[in-house]
């Protein structure tokens, strides 16, 4: 049996500051998710096992008073370890910041201390629905193809053969627990845990259903109709409760994650719709009525005289309906002005003429030349 302190390397006079500082280090050094070594998960134990007794003062007291020998024939493994919380430990030196464990230290608990976990749950499944921007813009109702596992149309869902009886299960003898003995990093420790054979609930059928042969569900591809609400953005899940996986323990749930499909002619800006119309230089000089493109078809609209180009033309209440509200967004239509390439003579005889009027350049060279 080798010496705790040697173990953790400290001497015998140590503090239980130094002590613990030096469990730390080494729970750190030897942690399998850091240390991939053949020998981290024995050398961890050891340590832990050093450290039950050193770290508690009472038992170090009686492991100095026997030494290394005399407390390792005197003191069973269930004593060391008895009153050694290992959560509470490692709270207390901190390594679950360490592990980087965030707010969810459950996990690792579990993988640690071989707990098992609860009957499982039905598996909640994720499904993209690609939508066009005129549903998103005012909902939509669609029918969804989802293969899931529903419950089980021979036993209802029970996994047990029809007719059959319920009678106590004889793994944990209607207990619904088992007690079993964990070798774990921290030594060996017992252990109690939903018994697998009746998932904790200590009834058993007496046959499985034949159809599922006992799990209660059956694969299948189901027709799902989704309401889809206004104004849903990309990304966001909408949750339909229990249409997930089936279980006996709790069905799963269905996520519906938007995904918008990308529009010819609109853009999505918030609850707002962008739109862009190319006109010609005299519609945006002489003004006029138009008819520019909306999520609901053609709308007329009416150009002022001297639109500037690349100016916004507001369309109110032809964006996107508000998520869970009743108005709607806008539609911003830019003005584009399209410049003829190309004149006829008769054209460039007008441009000039009105180049004329406007500036009276004609007989005046100084004012051909433009300097900005
Ligand atoms: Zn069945
Ligand atoms: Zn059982």
């Amino acid at each position: 049996m080798r010496d705790y302190y040697d173990v953790l390397g400290v001497p015998k006079a140590s503090t239980q500051d130094q002590i613990k500082k030096a469990y730390r280090d080494l729970a750190l050094k030897y942690h399998p998710d850091r240390n991939k070594s053949a020998d981290a998960e024995s050398k961890l134990k050891e340590i832990n096992e050093a450290y039950a007794v050193l770290g508690n003062p009472e038992k170090r007291q009686r492991y100095d008073t026997y030494g290394p020998e005399q407390f390792g024939q005197r003191y069973s493994e269930e004593d060391i370890f008895r009153g050694f919380n290992f959560q509470d430990i490692f709270r207390d030196i901190g390594l679950n910041v360490d592990f980087g464990m965030g707010s969810d230290p459950g996990g690792m608990f579990s993988r640690f201390f071989g707990q098992q976990p609860g009957p499982e749950q039905g598996r909640s499944l994720l499904y993209r629905l690609d939508l066009r921007l005129e549903e998103v813009a005012e909902g939509a109702k669609k029918d969804i193809s989802v293969k899931h596992v529903r419950a089980c149309g021979s036993c209802g869902g029970s996994g047990a053969e029809p007719g059959s009886k319920v009678i106590k299960c004889n793994e944990c003898r209607g207990a619904g627990r088992v007690r079993r003995t964990s070798n774990t990093l921290f030594g060996q420790v017992q252990v109690v845990s939903a018994c697998d054979r009746c998932s904790g609930t200590g009834k058993v059928h007496e046959k499985s259903c034949r159809h599922c042969g006992g799990t209660g569900g059956e694969v299948a591809t189901e027709k799902v109709n989704v309401d889809i609400p206004a104004g849903v953005s990309d990304g966001m899940r909408l949750r339909l409760e229990g249409m997930g996986d089936y279980s006996r323990y709790g069905k799963g749930d269905l996520y519906i994650e938007i995904n918008t499909l990308p529009h010819t002619t609109f853009k999505r800006d918030g609850d707002n719709i962008l739109a862009s119309v190319t006109i010609p230089f005299y519609l945006a000089i002489l003004g006029g009525e138009a008819e520019v493109p909306t999520l609901k078809g053609g709308k007329k609209v009416f150009i002022e005289p001297g639109t500037q180009p690349n100016v916004g033309l507001l369309i109110k209440g032809h964006g996107v309906r508000r998520f869970r509200g009743s108005s709607y967004g806008d539609e911003i239509v830019t003005i584009n002005v399209e410049m003829p390439k190309v004149l006829s003579a008769e054209e460039r005889d007008l441009i000039e003429r009105f180049r004329t009027l406007r500036d009276g350049s004609e007989g005046d060279p100084k004012k051909r030349f433009w300097k900005f």
